[in-house]
């Protein structure tokens, strides 16, 4: 059965969308079955695969409000062989319009369910929010892979984060763990990128890839030809990161699988690689998931 893993941290402009648009697109070119849910109204993992939002028949707001079939709404990328469900942005008021809905945190684990076993990894590219959407992709997920920006904010709301994960594992995904920690935007000229990455590391230790994604302007000018960074300028450095990172990433999920808890099984002691950061961190748990600042 495929891992289903969401991309999130309500922190804004991270990286989590280039994360999934290219980790998506390097492990469907080696050959991996790989869906993308973009549960972000923005769309950018949508119009960043190259997929015209206009056109844009089924979405994942109709999954998730109107009970459509996902099936019908993905699209398939010709270039790369990435699978996409589609965002509009419609998708803004379904915070709404399911908070009066029965199991309203479980509907995209549900609608995943049937299809799962299609794919070797789904990857839910999530809003800067820890809202419904984000709580319906962490009840989906069997982990999570948090990008971080390095900047001097870095660790800045990752206890709430981390409190959130720990909010959704305790009532409604107990199978939940913590997949990675992914540094972006990392600038080898400056000091401080390399201070972040240090005391990102204290605290995290090996939740962190070995893997650091460089700042690059290919990478920020890839979306707007709707290209992933492996079509529009393989051979630059943003490139040449986000393969490595999808090698390191495929390791580790590979390595990690048979150790994976769940069920009852998987206690507060789970996510072993964040206990520091759970401990040492003085943001108490979300007591309710709120939108995050952008
Ligand atoms: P949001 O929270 O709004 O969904 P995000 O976390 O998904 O944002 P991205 O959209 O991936 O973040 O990136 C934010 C901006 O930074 C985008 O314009 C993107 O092209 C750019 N960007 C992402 N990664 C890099 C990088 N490594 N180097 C340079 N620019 C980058
Ligand atoms: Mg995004």
């Amino acid at each position: 059965m495929g891992q289903i893993i969401a991309c999130a941290n309500q922190k804004g402009g991270v990286g989590k969308t280039t994360t999934v648009v290219n980790l998506a697109t390097d492990l469907a070119l080696a050959g991996s079955r790989v869906l993308v849910v973009d549960l972000d109204p923005q769309g950018n993992a949508t119009s960043g695969l190259g997929v015209d939002r206009r056109e844009v028949k089924g979405s994942i707001y109709e999954v998730l409000v109107n009970g459509a079939g996902i099936h019908e709404t993905i699209v398939s990328i010709s270039s790369t062989g990435v699978a996409l469900v589609p965002s509009t942005p419609a998708l803004a008021g379904a915070e709404i319009e399911l908070a009066a809905m029965n199991s309203r945190e479980r509907r995209l684990g549900r609608a995943l369910a049937p299809i799962s076993d299609d794919y070797d990894l789904i990857l839910i590219d999530c809003a800067p929010s820890l809202g419904l959407l984000t709580v319906n992709a962490l009840t989906a997920a069997d982990s999570v892979l948090i990008p971080l920006q390095c900047e001097y904010y870095a660790l800045e709301g990752i206890g709430q984060l981390i409190g959130t994960i720990h909010l959704v594992r305790d009532h409604l995904n107990p199978r939940l763990t913590i997949q990675g920690v992914l540094l972006t935007m990392f600038d080898a000229r400056t000091n401080l990128s390399a201070e972040v990455r240090a005391e990102v590391r204290r605290h995290l230790g090996p939740a962190v890839y070995d893997t650091l994604i460089p700042r690059s302007v290919r990478l920020s000018e890839a979306p707007s030809h709707g290209l992933p960074i492996a079509l529009y300028e393989p051979d630059s450095k943003g490139a040449r990161a986000y393969n490595a990172f999808s090698r390191e990433f495929g390791a580790r999920l590979a390595s990690a699988d048979p150790a994976r808890p769940s069920g009852a099984a998987a206690g507060r002691d789970a996510v072993p690689v964040m206990a520091p950061i759970i401990r040492s961190s003085a943001a108490a748990p979300a007591a309710s998931p709120s939108a995050g600042a952008h």
